[in-house]
């Protein structure tokens, strides 16, 4: 039943936006997926895949921005949850194009490990309430995933590097383009309360960790939200909520750092201490 409302939600309320020339935003309600490129040109990257779906949604939005025919030159995945690679069989196959992940996260997508079940003990709402009903097994994408490349470079995204941010998953990334400080985190941490399906819904914005009923290693999950935090970042664009900047987001980021046990940390789940 859970999944069956995921999937309805999500096709509810889809829509994009542009957060940047070069970036466009894909919303599925309760998680976004991006197109990195610049409209009209022929080198574009997509990030993340939404969930299973989402694929006719993306391909629709990426002909009207890149024009017909024109694929992406690799999917790049900040980790293997099931609402960040819903669509990757689909659309790697389509386009026939390598998918990025960090090493660490290459099983969960070429078939050898699968993800603890979610923990709806962490509470906080509806959703962590079904997800236990989410997919948590591998799914197999076989050759086409790579490794992402050792110098932190980002295959498609010049100018981007990718930082390992653990703790949500072991392999787990963020993006980060320096020179114009544009984060992508993942679910490194999120600006909605993603357990609580009334602010999926409404998006309210509020800077929180990861999702917690996903999240296995609190302790480097707030060294991960540290190490981006000290990337003094001037715009994110969450995979979990809105897209955040300027004073709001350096005075909510702060608030995270300073105080992640109260605001991140559930009081209780399998895997908090
Ligand atoms: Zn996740
Ligand atoms: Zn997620």
């Amino acid at each position: 039943m859970g999944n069956k409302l995921v999937e309805f939600l999500s096709k509810l309320t889809t829509s994009s936006k542009e957060v940047t020339p070069d970036i466009l935003i894909l919303q599925f309600t309760i998680v976004n997926a991006y197109l990195v490129g610049k409209p009209n040109q022929s080198d574009w990257t997509l990030v993340d895949t939404g969930l299973e779906n989402s694929a006719d949604f993306i391909i629709q939005a990426a002909e009207e921005r890149f024009g017909k025919g024109v694929r992406p030159q690799a999917i790049i995945l900040t980790h293997g949850h099931f609402d960040h690679v819903g669509s990757l069989i689909k659309l790697s196959q389509h386009w026939d194009i390598p998918v990025y992940a960090h090493e660490f996260e290459l099983p969960y997508i070429t078939g050898e490990k699968d993800y603890p079940l979610a923990d709806p003990s962490v509470g906080g709402g509806l959703v962590a309430a079904i997800s236990p009903t989410f997919p948590h097994t591998s799914i197999d994408i076989g050759f086409r995933a790579n490794p992402l490349p050792s110098d932190h470079s980002v295959p498609g995204m010049p100018g981007w590097k990718w930082i390992l941010t653990p703790g949500h998953t072991d392999g787990h990334i963020a993006l980060f383009h320096e020179t114009d400080g544009i984060l992508i985190p993942g679910d490194a941490f999120t600006t909605v309360k993603q357990e609580s399906l009334l602010s999926v819904m409404t998006q309210s914005e509020q800077i929180s960790g990861p999702p917690a009923y996903l999240t296995t290693d609190w302790k480097a999950a707030k060294s991960s939200v540290d190490k981006l935090s000290d990337l003094k970042p001037s715009l994110v664009i969450p995979s979990h909520g809105q897209p955040m900047k300027g004073d709001e987001l350096t005075l909510h980021l702060d608030m995270l750092t300073h105080h992640f046990e109260e605001i991140a940390v559930p009081e209780q789940g399998i895997f908090v201490d």
